[in-house]
């Protein structure tokens, strides 16, 4: 059998129960595979184990079923493959592409400019001679295994500045040049967190034949990262789509820990699944 010719997915992380933002994002994916006879696939993006929990996993659930989602196949839940995205980790590792940084947060926002977070402002390092580095590992130091940009450069050669991935409409597809740079050295994996969201996400994108990724716009800019490790592990490129998100009154981006009601409160209220697609503003 030939590969699918429209398999997207909806991947939300059990840290809560699924808000408004969430129903939006599942009628944008829901509706286009529909509209493209394609197939829905759920994954649980459950990696972070301090954050997420087993009855957020099963509300998520039962909040699609009740707005009559349903997915296609098992669900895939991430915190069971744990050896897979060490796997491809280790890919890396025996290609020289990621390092071992012990920097702390504080020593990392010293290091970059007045004001930027240690979590998104492109912090690039280097690997630290072998014998400093066994000491620390030796004395239980903490360390996150960080993407080389500079390895990553050099290993790509002229394939890094073309880097791109194409986003999809209706009406046809558009190349879209990606720069990771301003992300600097991603992080990875931590010394106690087997893999992050970049490498599991990319990972279980290929694995899966995703063929098609519908996601809010918060993770535009960042899609560039993703084609840097679909292009160094060589995994197939999902065509990609980008929804707008709800913004809550203070022009934030709604979110399950800004304590947004959620689906299964507005519920207890009365309201019907259709009262939640009119009130994300979703229109086919
Ligand atoms: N778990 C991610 C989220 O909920 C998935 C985003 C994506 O890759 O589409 O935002």
């Amino acid at each position: 059998m030939g590969a699918e010719r429209f398999v997207t997915r909806f991947a939300p992380s059990p840290t809560g129960h699924l808000h408004l933002g969430h129903a939006l994002s599942a009628f944008h994916v829901w509706d286009t595979a529909r509209r493209y006879g394609g197939k829905v696939l759920l994954r649980i993006e459950d990696i972070d184990l301090t954050r997420c929990k087993p009855e957020y996993e099963a509300s998520i659930l039962e909040d699609l079923n009740w707005l009559d989602l349903d997915w296609d196949g098992e669900v895939r839940r991430q915190s069971d493959h744990f050896a897979e995205y060490e796997g491809a980790l280790e890919s890396l590792r025996s290609r020289g592409l990621v390092y071992r940084c012990f920097k702390t947060r504080r020593e990392i926002a010293a290091a970059l400019p007045a004001g930027a977070s240690p979590d998104t402002a492109g912090y690039t390092g280097k690997p630290l001679p072998p014998a400093e580095e066994q000491e620390l590992i030796e004395r239980g130091r903490a360390f996150a295994w960080r993407l080389s940009l500079t390895a990553a450069q050099d290993w790509l050669g002229s394939r890094y500045k073309a880097l791109s991935y194409t986003t999809f409409s209706d009406t046809g597809t558009t190349e879209v040049a990606a720069d990771p740079s301003p992300f600097g050295d991603v992080v990875l994996a931590r010394k106690d967190t087997p893999t992050s969201y970049h490498l599991a996400c990319c990972h279980d994108d290929a694995l899966q034949g995703i063929t098609h990724v519908i996601r809010g716009e918060d993770i535009r800019e960042m899609t560039a990262i993703h084609a840097l490790l679909q292009a160094l592990m060589d995994w197939p490129q999902p065509l990609y789509r980008f929804h707008p998100l709800i913004m809550g009154p203070d022009d934030k981006k709604l979110s399950k820990r800004s304590g947004d009601r959620g689906l299964r409160e507005w519920r207890e209220h009365g309201k019907t699944p259709q009262d939640i697609r009119a009130m994300t503003g979703f229109s086919a």
